[in-house]
């Protein structure tokens, strides 16, 4: 772990197209990155745990914490509450690893307007028709919830304009290199080379 503050990384997509599997694929492969856990008032779906997916909580407690301060960022999606948790943020930076928000569009304004160095990218699908294909394959949620997903999609995709970087997700494995490629660069940042080389860089220098 580096002495360095790491790097704050926003990532969005419409519903479905391949965010959390990404970013899950991208964390197996690198140690030095960590994502957020937002705080969510939306049902858990099968298989989902809480505090490993989201932290669930009622609508309630999620009113309570924002009252708090508690969160970086906080948006309604699909009817639900989500936000992004302030403390674990800074405390997660200052210990030095990169760290992703799995956020919406609407969060990702607020997080860019606080932390202006946050580097941003957006996940698209292949087609409209291959969205609904993969909401329909997770079969986590019902007809109706994946007919509202849809109808938001184009809304949602309409900001890919605000990021600084853009991945197609068609060939999985394809836009996991393209995510990779992002981070390794952004390692290979001066700054953050300076940090992590500050030996070999005295040793050369004199
Ligand atoms: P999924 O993206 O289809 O897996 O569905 P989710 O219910 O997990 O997320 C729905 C939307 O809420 C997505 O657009 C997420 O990016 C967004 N979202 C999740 N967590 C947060 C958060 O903490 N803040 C904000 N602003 N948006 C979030
Ligand atoms: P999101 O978090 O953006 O809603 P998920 O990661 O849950 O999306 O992916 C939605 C579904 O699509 C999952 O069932 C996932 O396994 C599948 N999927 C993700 N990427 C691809 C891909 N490149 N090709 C085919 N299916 C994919
Ligand atoms: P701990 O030090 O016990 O891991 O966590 C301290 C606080 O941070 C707790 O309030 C806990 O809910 C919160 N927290 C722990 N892990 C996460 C996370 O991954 N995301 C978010 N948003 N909060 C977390």
């Amino acid at each position: 772990m580096s002495a360095a503050p790491g790097t704050l990384y926003i990532v969005s997509a419409p519903s479905g197209a391949g965010k959390t599997s990404l970013v899950k694929a991208l964390l197996d492969s690198n140690e030095q990155i960590r994502v957020s856990v937002s705080h969510t008032t939306r049902a858990m779906r099968p298989g989902e745990v809480d505090g490993v997916n989201y932290h669930f909580v009622g609508r309630e407690d999620f009113l309570a914490m924002l009252e708090q301060g508690a969160f970086l960022e906080h948006a309604e999606v699909f009817g639900n509450f989500y936000g992004t948790s302030q403390h674990w943020v800074e405390r997660t930076l200052a210990e030095g690893f990169d760290l992703i928000l799995e956020i919406d569009w609407q969060g990702a304004q607020q997080v860019r307007r606080l932390m202006p160095h946050a580097q941003s990218i957006f996940i698209l699908p292949p087609s409209q028709e291959a969205l609904r294909q993969r909401l329909n394959n997770r079969g986590q949620d019902s007809d109706e919830i994946i007919e509202g997903r849809m109808r938001e999609a184009v809304s949602e995709m309409s900001h890919y304009i605000e990021y600084d970087y853009v991945v197609i997700n068609d060939q999985f494995s394809h836009a996991l290199e393209d995510l990779k490629a992002i981070f390794r660069a952004r390692q290979l940042g001066q700054q953050a080379q300076q940090q992590r080389h500050a030996g070999l860089l005295e040793r050369l220098l004199g």
